[in-house]
């Protein structure tokens, strides 16, 4: 079968993200011959668009991609437009009538992708239909592309994955979480099962601490309404953090195969200790942004953005603590930090190795002195802006003495690679054509994801936080340093 001959179906064709991002990744795809003439793609949605339109659309959003307008005007040419309101079962009938075409004029096997690129209160109505209307009886294979957040708790997760197992079986369903198509979160398992330095060292008898940061220097720009619902422990921690978590924890997989994998980061997310509502508050610490400065930009607080309600109990900052509970990591702290308006952008992994075991190093070799500080070995994954990753060690400073200084051995992806890696959304769509759901979230790890995370909203829900806490441009609130110093551990990443 050729995976590649397929009709796209694009829900929410009109969209940002389509726009944005899908439509660029598809043009990659094209450019890199992973699509060839047998394809085709319907946008739908609720503007009453014609063809010409949206192939206007197409070409102005991969228009600095293409070598010539002509080019862009070739791909596009494979896009038809739509009109549909996804709640009207009539429009369902219009749509197979033009996919059932669509499949005869580009001979595609009957081979359909439904991009689900809409608000999740669609998703349910939009599967029953495809079914009901005969759009997934077809000899090809029928698989689905799920945008996040995948419900906003346990309950209404559970809902949506009945609704769309319904129609698709689990092997169908393809649950988008981006950051697993990101190069250096898919190099988190070349870095750990290729190098024996590292997964010899990999369990809690030498590392110390794991650090995961994902900031952002922005605030919510035009997103005010639909982040005040969601908060920053629903919009990011559920989903990318716990993902990243996982591939940082799990065992090495038996084969490294989608199946393999899988298993793995299931059994990592199912040993992370689930706390009770009362201990929230000890490992858990939430923000909101106030007004702040950064070089010479000023920024308005949370609470002054566009469509934030004024009294706002929404979090744009979540650092904590997860255990995991098994032989490996029994006893070793996974840190996770995230949040918007802070001092600088970056994604930054930070595996922090204990000391050695005895330090030798003295500050003088005449008796009595002290011994001199060593900082802890630190391996660093970078995943944006820049990726690459570095290991920090310590060397006896040049000259007479014996002086220890931490030296980086660093290891950063030039401008030029960077450049030619393929974006998370085109390596993903990619994967969804090949039927490789590798990257992917399995309705599993979600479900375990919500129970982490719905404890801790619960607690948070229960009691009122004192907001805003922490200034635009800073890292944070102060209880977030803390968080590692009764530990006696500090933020690796302190910009
Ligand atoms: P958007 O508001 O820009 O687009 C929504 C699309 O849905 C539009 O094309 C609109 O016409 C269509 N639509 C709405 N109601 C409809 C109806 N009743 N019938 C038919 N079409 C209808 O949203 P977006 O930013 O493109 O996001 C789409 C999905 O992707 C959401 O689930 C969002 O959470 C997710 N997402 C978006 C981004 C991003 O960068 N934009 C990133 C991650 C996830």
């Amino acid at each position: 079968m050729d995976n590649k001959k397929v009709l796209l179906t694009i829900f929410g064709g009109t969209g940002d993200l389509a726009q944005r991002k899908l439509y660029p990744s598809l043009f990659r795809l094209y450019l890199k011959g992973q699509l060839k003439e047998s394809f085709a793609v319907i946008g739908t949605a609720r503007r009453p668009w014609t063809n010409n339109t949206y192939r206007e659309v197409v070409q102005k959003a991969v228009a600095s991609l293409a070598q010539t307008p002509e080019q862009a005007a070739t791909f596009a040419s494979h896009f038809y437009y739509q009109s549909h309101n996804v709640n009207d079962t009539e429009h369902y009938v219009a749509l197979r009538d033009l996919a059932d075409q669509l499949d005869e004029q580009y001979q595609l096997a009957g081979n359909r992708l439904f991009y689900l690129a809409m608000s999740p209160n669609f998703f349910g109505t939009i599967v029953h239909h495809l079914e009901s209307q005969g759009m997934i009886t077809t000899d090809g294979y029928h698989r689905v592309i799920i945008e996040k957040p995948f419900g906003t708790d346990y309950n209404s997760a559970e809902t949506l994955n009945a609704e769309i197992t319904d129609v698709f079986s689990e092997t169908e369903i393809y649950r988008i979480d981006h950051y697993l198509g990101k190069e250096m979160i898919q190099n988190i398992s070349a870095i750990r099962f290729a190098n024996n330095i590292f997964e010899s060292q990999w369990n809690n008898r030498y590392i110390a601490n794991v650090q995961i940061n994902i900031a952002e220097d922005l605030g919510v720009e035009e997103r005010g309404g639909y982040y005040d619902k969601s908060g920053a422990l629903k919009d990011m921690v559920q989903n990318h953090i716990l993902q990243v978590l996982s591939l940082l924890a799990m065992e090495p997989p038996i084969e490294f195969s989608e199946k393999g994998i899988r298993q793995e980061k299931i059994k990592a997310l199912e040993a992370i200790r689930i706390y009770k509502e009362d201990e929230v508050k000890e490992h858990f610490v939430r923000g909101q942004y106030a007004a702040g400065k950064r070089n010479d930009q000023t920024f308005a607080s949370y609470r002054e953005e566009e469509n934030v309600a004024a009294d706002s109990q929404t979090e744009t900052f979540v650092a904590g603590k997860f255990y995991i509970d098994n032989f490996r990591w029994s006893g070793v702290p996974f840190y996770i930090r995230t949040g918007k308006r802070l001092t600088e952008k970056g994604t930054r992994i930070n595996i922090v190795f204990k000391q050695v075991p005895v330090n030798v190093f003295k500050t003088s070799i005449n008796e009595p002195c002290e011994q001199q500080s060593l900082e802890p070995n630190v391996l660093t994954i970078y995943i944006q802006p820049t990726e690459g990753f570095s290991l920090s060690l310590n060397g006896k400073e040049v000259g007479n003495g014996f002086d220890m200084h931490p030296v980086k051995l660093d290891y950063r992806n030039s401008s030029e690679i960077l450049e030619n890696t393929p974006e998370a959304y085109e390596k993903l769509l990619l994967d969804a054509l090949n039927g490789d759901g590798t990257n992917f979230t399995h309705w599993d790890e979600v479900a375990q994801s919500w129970r982490i995370v719905d404890v801790i909203r619960h607690a948070w829900d229960h009691s009122t936080a004192e907001f805003p806490n922490y200034a635009a441009g800073s890292m944070g609130p102060k209880e977030a340093d803390e968080l590692l110093e009764k530990d006696g551990f500090k933020w690796i990443w302190s910009p």
